[in-house]
């Protein structure tokens, strides 16, 4: 998240209402981000302007802060707008023909294959039909992969028509019974109106249930014309974004889902048979924001009411501070899990925030030994104390000092989360 609408986040942070000159300012710096991670542009400034007609006047709800709430509102909208749910295509028990479009090197027959294993995984009797009717060698990768994962490969000949492949592939399956039928088809590495008018009347001859258009997460700018274009030519059911295991943000997959309104089905995430997943919009959402699993943090911050987590400044997080929150946390789960939640806090993280409940148990009782003096000026705990503290609470006097080397610890930690606008202090309208 750059740091600019950082600042403006923080500068929010002390509003109990999102006024409209707050919004937009925020909103800029959404639009920034947007583009940095390939959303087309009319894309993002039509999203923004959603985005700031639902923001403005909004109430800052429960545990949120004014900044964490204009994130959640721009998150929400992204998942919204990339689909909201996962989705499958939805098979029938035979006859399902899925026929695959792309711009070449998008990786339609690398999707080909992995689908075709992905369904017979299922249980399905696939069948790929390897109808580029130019390049001989991409028939052929067609068929290596067909044998890699056990399935048969009708090939297409040269010149072929439409009308004989249609023929070919139903003398296929008189002998063959296969309820799932792949075309890989031939793509150009620009838009190309003679390729068009050919897939166009593949399509027509082979009814297919599904026409998948597979997108290069790479292709940024550019996925938005060539959504469009294979959209009004070939007429899509569905999309398939491929490389997401690169550099590649997932601004193209925002882009072509917006332009067609159609499922993004699945997202490809290595060159492997196997590197292919379910697509997950909200996964995507965070990685676009490049904010990672802070918005699950806001989640749960969210659904645990956190308001009674505010403390005060960073300096002043003592032992009292954290024999509250501690109780706070154990509504929400692990504290471990909570905490690794935050982007490059799990390798910072020491081990000690591995506490399950009893650990948990014990620290609660630990400071529960302590006087409220003590507790709130834990520097007063001297060797004498500790060992006093150690036996009131049937423990001893290493689990003493291995609690106040994590208090130390977790204080650090309270300055960086305030950094990055998470914290409590302040929260709606301060304190
Ligand atoms: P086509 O021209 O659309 O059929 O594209 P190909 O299926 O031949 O893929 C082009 C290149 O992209 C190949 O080198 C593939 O291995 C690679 N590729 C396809 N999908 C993925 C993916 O999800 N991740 C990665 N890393 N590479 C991919
Ligand atoms: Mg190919």
């Amino acid at each position: 998240l750059g740091n600019k609408l950082q600042d403006i986040l923080d500068k929010l942070r002390h509003e109990s209402k999102l006024t409209e000159a707050q919004v937009k300012a925020a909103m800029r710096e959404i639009r920034m981000a947007l583009l940095e991670a390939d959303v087309n542009f009319s894309v993002a400034k039509d999203f923004v302007a959603r985005v700031t007609e639902k923001a403005v006047g909004q109430e800052v709800m429960g545990s949120l802060n004014a900044g964490q709430m204009v994130v959640k509102i721009v998150n929400d909208e992204l998942i919204e707008t990339l689909g909201g749910q996962a989705k499958q295509p939805t098979l029938k028990n035979e006859g399902n023909i899925f026929f695959m479009v792309g711009l070449q090197g998008a990786g339609k027959t690398t999707s080909t294959g992995k689908l075709a294993q992905y369904y017979k995984s299922k249980g399905r009797r696939v069948l790929l039909v390897a109808a580029d009717t130019q390049r001989p060698a991409a028939r052929d990768q067609l068929k290596i992969l067909g044998q890699q994962v056990g399935v048969p490969v009708l090939e297409v000949a040269n010149g072929e028509t439409p009308a004989e492949t249609k023929r070919k592939l139903e003398a296929h399956l008189q002998s063959d019974y296969r309820d799932l039928i792949i075309v890989d088809t031939a793509g150009r590495l620009q838009i190309d109106e003679a390729l068009m008018d050919q897939l166009a009347d593949l399509k027509g001859a082979l009814s297919p249930t599904e026409t998948l258009l597979v997108v290069d997460a790479m292709t940024g700018q550019e996925a938005l014309n060539v959504a469009e274009t294979f959209e009004s030519r070939i007429g899509l059911s569905g999309l398939i974004i491929t490389k997401m295991d690169g550099d590649a943000r997932g601004g193209a997959a925002l882009s072509a889902r917006f332009v067609t309104g159609k499922p993004i089905y699945f997202a490809g995430v290595s060159e492997k048979l196997s590197g292919l997943e379910p697509f997950y919009p909200d996964r995507v959402a965070g990685r676009i924001l490049g904010m990672g699993d802070v918005l699950g943090l806001i989640e749960r911050a969210q659904q645990a009411d956190l308001q009674s987590m505010e403390i005060k400044k960073p300096g002043e997080f003592d032992l009292e501070d954290l024999l509250q929150q501690l109780r706070q946390i154990r509504k929400m789960g692990p504290l471990g899990d909570l905490m690794r939640m935050i982007p490059g806090m799990s390798r910072a993280l020491p081990p000690e925030f591995n506490v399950d409940d009893k650990q948990v148990q014990r620290i609660d009782a630990m400071i529960s030994s302590m006087t409220l003096k003590e507790r709130r000026n834990p520097k007063i705990i001297d060797g004498k104390r500790r060992k006093r503290i150690a036996t009131g609470s049937g423990t001893t006097v290493q689990d003493i000092n291995r609690l106040l080397k994590m208090h130390e610890q977790m204080k650090d930690m309270m300055k960086m989360l305030q950094r990055m606008g998470m914290g409590g202090a302040g929260g709606k309208g301060g304190k």
